[in-house]
Order: C-alpha cells, then sequence, then structure tokens
C-alpha cells in the first residue's frame, strides 16, 4: 500500500516530515513498510505552502489495509494544525494492485505539481473518478500534495533525486531554541562535502541545516546518497534527539524548471528556464535587491531580480552589462524571475579610449597639447590620435547559483552539475 500525507503543518510547529518519521516507525506494526520514504517538493510558488511545499509518500506491505488507513488518520488528527487556516490535511492511500492503473496518470500529476498550478476540485475529481480511498480536513487542499507523494512513489525509478537525514528533536524541546555544535557541522562538511551540500554557507558564515522555526526538525543533512548523510549526520554533536528518518526526494533535481523559448510563454507562479541578453544595466534598489531587465530574441521583456536575501550573489548580478548573453534559472512571480543559478554564456565586448602605446618601448605615450597628437617623451616616437581597446569584464562565463542559504529546495546545486562544456562555479 502507498500513503500520501500532505499539509498537517502551521508556521507555529510541526511538519509533515516528522509525521512520515513517526508513521515509519509505528506502521511497522502492520507489515514491512519500505525504505527510504519519500520527501517530495512541490511548486514551491503556491501561496499557500507553511514553509517548503513538501508532501510525504510511505509503501508497506500489509494484510490490514482498513487498520493502516485508520492509523494514519488518527495520528493526522492527533498532529496536525487544525486551528491554522492554512493547514487543511489530506491523506490517499493507493493499493498495490492499482499502481499499475494509476501509475501514468498520477505521474502526470505529480508533474503538475512541481510545474503547475492545481484546484483542489481538480484533485478530488481526480480521487472519484479513479475511486481512490482518501480522507481529507477542512478545505482538502493537503489532498493536492497527497495525490502526488503517491505519484512520485509509483513512479519513483524515473525522476533525479538525491537523499536528505532528517534528525528530530524530543518533543519536550520543540519551540525552544536549538543545540547543535557548529564545529561538528563543520567537520562533517569538510569530511563529507561534496557528497553532502547545504550544510553550512561559508562565504556568508551561516548555518544552512538547522531551521529557526519552531518545527521539529532539528537538522537536515542534505546529499548524494543514504551513506553519506547518514556518515556527516554521525559526525553532528547536538541535543537528544527523539528520531531522524533518511529520505529520498526531488530536492536539488531542478524539477520544478520548465525551459522556454520565449518571454511571451512566461507565467506567475512557475519556474523557467530562459535565454536571452541584458538590456539595462542592473539596479540596486530599496531593501538591497539587485534588478535588471532581459531581452529574448524576439525583443520581449522580462524583470529579473537577485533579491537581498541572495546575499553575496548580488555582486555578481551588478556586474551584468548591457548585451552580456545569459541563461537565468527561477520562479516568476510579479511578473519578476528570481534568480536562482545563473550561465554567462558570452559577455559583451566593451571598448575604451586610450592614449597610444610606443611601438618601441611598450609605455603609454603622452598628449602633447590639445589637438596635436601623442608622443614618447623617451623614445620620441609619435602618434595622432587616442586609441580604442577592449575593457577588462570581472566576470568570466560559467555557470553561477545563489549561495547556500537563499537556496531553492528544488534547485539544482551546481556541486551536482556533471556538464563539462561550461566552467562551474558552486557557492558554498
Ligand atoms: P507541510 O510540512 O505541512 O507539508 P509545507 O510548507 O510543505 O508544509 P503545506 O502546509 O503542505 O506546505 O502547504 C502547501 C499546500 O499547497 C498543500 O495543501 C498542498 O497540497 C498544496 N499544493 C502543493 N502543490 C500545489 C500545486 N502545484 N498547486 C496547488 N496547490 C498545491
Amino acid at each position: 500500500m502507498i500513503i500520501g500525507i500532505d499539509d498537517t503543518d502551521s508556521n507555529e510547529g510541526m511538519c509533515t516530515t516528522y509525521l512520515g518519521a513517526l508513521l515509519l516507525e509505528e506502521l511497522q506494526a502492520f507489515g514491512e513498510v519500505e525504505k527510504p520514504p519519500l520527501l517530495v517538493r512541490l511548486n514551491p510558488t503556491i501561496p499557500h505552502k507553511t514553509r517548503g511545499n513538501a508532501a510525504v509518500a510511505l509503501r508497506l506491505e500489509t494484510c490490514c489495509p482498513e487498520k493502516v488507513m485508520d492509523h494514519v488518520i488518527s495520528r493526522i488528527e492527533e498532529f496536525a494544525r487544525f486551528e491554522c487556516e492554512k493547514t487543511n490535511p489530506g491523506a490517499v492511500f493507493i493499493q498495490e494492485n492499482e499502481g499499475k492503473r494509476l501509475k501514468p496518470v498520477l505521474r502526470a500529476f505529480l508533474e503538475k505539481a512541481v510545474r503547475d498550478v492545481i484546484t483542489i476540485e481538480e484533485a478530488k475529481n481526480l480521487i472519484l473518478e479513479l475511486e481512490i480511498p482518501s480522507k481529507s480536513f477542512k478545505n482538502g487542499r493537503g489532498l493536492i500534495g497527497a495525490l502526488a507523494a503517491c505519484g512520485a512513489m509509483l513512479n519513483r525509478e524515473d525522476w533525479d533525486h538525491t537523499y536528505e537525514h532528517l534528525a528530530y528533536r524530543q518533543r519536550e524541546k520543540w519551540g525552544t531554541p536549538r543545540s547543535v555544535e557548529k564545529e561538528s557541522l563543520e567537520e562533517a562538511d569538510r569530511q563529507t562535502y561534496p557528497e553532502t551540500w547545504d550544510t553550512l554557507d561559508h562565504a556568508n558564515s551561516l548555518v544552512v541545516c538547522v531551521p529557526h522555526s519552531p518545527d521539529p526538525v532539528l537538522f537536515g543533512i542534505r546529499g548524494k546518497s543514504p551513506e553519506t548523510v547518514t556518515k556527516a549526520a554521525s559526525l553532528v554533536r547536538a541535543e537528544p534527539t527523539e528520531r531522524f528518518a533518511v529520505y529520498r526526494t526531488n530536492q536539488g533535481t531542478d524539477m520544478h524548471i520548465l525551459p522556454v523559448e520565449s518571454v511571451e510563454e512566461i507565467r506567475d507562479m512557475h519556474s523557467y528556464r530562459v535565454e536571452g541578453t541584458v538590456s539595462a544595466t542592473p539596479e540596486t534598489i530599496h531593501g538591497g535587491h539587485v534588478i535588471f531587465s532581459l531581452r529574448d530574441k524576439a525583443g520581449a521583456e522580462l524583470d529579473c531580480a537577485a533579491f537581498e536575501p541572495t546575499k553575496n550573489f548580488r555582486e555578481l548580478v551588478r556586474e551584468l552589462l548591457p548585451g552580456d548573453r545569459v541563461v537565468l534559472f527561477g520562479s516568476v512571480n510579479s511578473r519578476t524571475l528570481n534568480i536562482e543559478k545563473i550561465e554567462i554564456k558570452e559577455l559583451a565586448l566593451l571598448y575604451t579610449e586610450e592614449n597610444p602605446k610606443c611601438p618601441t618601448c611598450g609605455k603609454h605615450m603622452k598628449s602633447t597639447g590639445q589637438g596635436q597628437g601623442f608622443r614618447c617623451r623617451k623614445c620620441r616616437t609619435q602618434a595622432p590620435s587616442k586609441v580604442s581597446c577592449e575593457m577588462e569584464r570581472t566576470l568570466e562565463p560559467g555557470l553561477y547559483e545563489v549561495p547556500p542559504c537563499a537556496r531553492r529546495h528544488l534547485a539544482k546545486p551546481l556541486v551536482r552539475e556533471k556538464r563539462s562544456d561550461y566552467r562551474i562555479f558552486p557557492s558554498r
């Protein structure tokens, strides 16, 4: 049986991944639970999300599906933050013998949930039409994520994936400041990077893997394999934990990105890869955000931004100049692309005028007076006018990304990039 759950938390507490970790243990009473469970990140632009728009899927072999459903529902009733207007839990249950029939349709649903916007009615209608057992609370929006998570489990061999080791706090500590030794995170990072990533943000001196919200997560280590995230987690010295889970996830895969040829195709609440030419010098506006305009082949323009939370990435963006050819990756809201990654394909050639160089000694000549040309004082060589020369650019073509502290869960970090046709500048 496959179980998808979503939308149990609020800004004041809980986390659907905690419920997943709890059920991973408890459902063993009803059968054999498959590891790893799935943590699926959905469209990052959805306004209803609490934090990272996550949903969870578990799979188990059981001979008592009714009991499993009752148990999952009772745990949602116990843990979900119903008092929050934004918490609308949903759970979906798929019997093993239904897998083949539901696989393609739920694959399409998953892809839509990651890249597009889905209405609650759409999810409810699909559930009715396909006769899928489910349980929803309040407006039932969580059914969207729960269905998508089941789609991910049914098609789990078909999508790129990474892993996350999530450690959870003891219940009496929830909502209090977390205690994690920074030196141990540095050691874990030193021993396992680049097989793990986003534990720390060295450039901005920040710890990235320890959240600040009142949810049950103590820390999360992201990486390439269950072994590497487990090794890194074993090096962390911190307050005692209640439990942990290693999730297989679509985090760090760029699954949300839609490639587009033209700016005209771009819509709010979607994420894109779009190529164009910088058409206006980047400007720093109130709040420290850096914005510029991108022009596509057809001449259509799009506002692009490196917002203040992207910290040192803004320095790179400020160096762009009109005429630079770039490919941008990012989510669009209010007709503005929030840059996650940038590939600088070609830098515009800029020219400046300077005094000519002496052909004998190579030094710059001096002016001999207005309209009277230039002369080398030492060699006595002469030239009639200034010469045009190419200005040096501080930027280099290649792939760049926002720092770990500003990374979107779904954004593929450059440490995972296999391309060899471009220089890659992973942020750390
Ligand atoms: P949680 O830990 O509870 O999962 P979260 O930050 O992941 O917290 P949710 O509380 O799950 O966010 O809120 C996101 C809501 O948006 C869920 O109800 C989910 O079903 C819904 N949702 C997810 N993807 C889409 C989508 N593509 N279109 C519309 N709604 C979506």
